[in-house]
């Protein structure tokens, strides 16, 4: 009995691979390896640090969601200051690029696991340190990349519900359309264009390389081949030369192309169209599928990998 629990647990280890080991470095900081990289976590304030377990549950459980999707952690190593604000949610974060990137959050002293669980802006920030420094005229790329892979990512890790993600790009992709006067996504750095703008680049990609390649392969073996081209935010590049990387990693021509259509020109996406030929639609506030849709096969594949 005692041997048969023995080769059990053997097996459900090799099936889930341990969490790293936290480090303690010295009262305020932390840290630990992932697949070669490594994230160090600093918390001063010392109500947080009352909460550190909780927080670097959070952390891990987030840089696990981008390990995941990228296939490895996008940084050799990274330094995570968790600073104290005011409330119970995570309320801010920014990345910044370099030798060793550096990503500041602002956690709320009340912070409790539930609203650990329901933040996205730590996955946001470390998408962005899987992508080189653009200029700022392509800050969409940046920020779209951030707003569509948190989700995508998230999703496919098990954060979030199919539901949830149909409904939130349902609802919110729509700001990302052009306004009246609005001209490419380079020549509009609105907040809608850069945020959303970006996203609906990414989500066409997406959907792009997926029907070229009969669903084999996606924005994230794109992504991937970004980030073995070296440029992950360690680097200063140019949207050209991602677009390049990205294109030769899937084998079709797919973000050149795209880029050159949505650069100067407004662009107009029939997103009500898109979501429909996808067979997902939102009616009196429930998600529905409609699995005979022409897309429905992208759509069901879009959120596992
Ligand atoms: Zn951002």
């Amino acid at each position: 009995m005692v041997r048969i629990l023995i080769m059990l647990l053997a097996f459900s280890g090799s099936l889930y691979a341990a969490d790293p080991e936290i480090e303690i470095i010295s009262d305020k900081e932390f840290a630990f390896d992932i697949d070669g990289s490594r994230v160090s976590v600093e918390i001063r304030d010392r109500v947080l640090r009352s909460k550190k377990d909780m927080l670097l549950d959070w952390v891990l459980y987030c840089t696990k969601a981008v390990q995941k999707y990228y296939g490895r952690f996008p940084v050799k190593s990274v330094h995570i200051n968790l600073m104290v604000a005011a409330g119970d949610k995570v309320r801010f974060g920014r990345a910044f690029g370099g030798e060793t990137p550096y990503v500041r959050i602002d956690v709320g002293e009340d912070i409790n696991p539930e609203m650990l669980r329901r933040d996205w802006i730590l996955v946001h920030e470390m998408v962005h340190l899987a992508m080189a420094n653009v200029p700022p005229a392509q800050a969409w790329l940046l920020e779209g990349l951030a707003t569509y892979v948190e989700s995508i990512a998230r999703a496919q890790h098990g954060h979030l519900s199919e539901e949830q993600i149909w409904r939130y790009f349902i609802e919110r992709m729509p700001q990302g359309l052009p306004q009246e006067g609005d001209r490419g996504l380079d020549l509009t750095p609105t907040w809608g264009r850069t945020y959303w703008g970006g996203a609906i680049f990414c989500m066409l990609a997406d959907i792009e390389i997926r029907k070229l390649t009969d669903n084999r392969k996606s924005l994230r073996d794109a992504l991937r081949g970004v980030l073995d081209a070296g440029l992950s935010m360690h680097a200063d590049t140019t949207a050209m030369q991602v677009f390049e990387a990205g294109d030769r990693a899937t084998g079709v021509a797919v973000l050149v192309p795209l880029y050159r259509k949505m650069k100067a020109d407004p662009f107009p996406v029939d997103l009500d169209a898109l979501w429909a030929s996808l067979g997902v639609t939102l009616e009196n506030q429930q998600v529905v599928y409609n699995d005979e849709a022409p897309m429905a096969h992208i759509r069901k594949r879009l959120l596992k990998s």
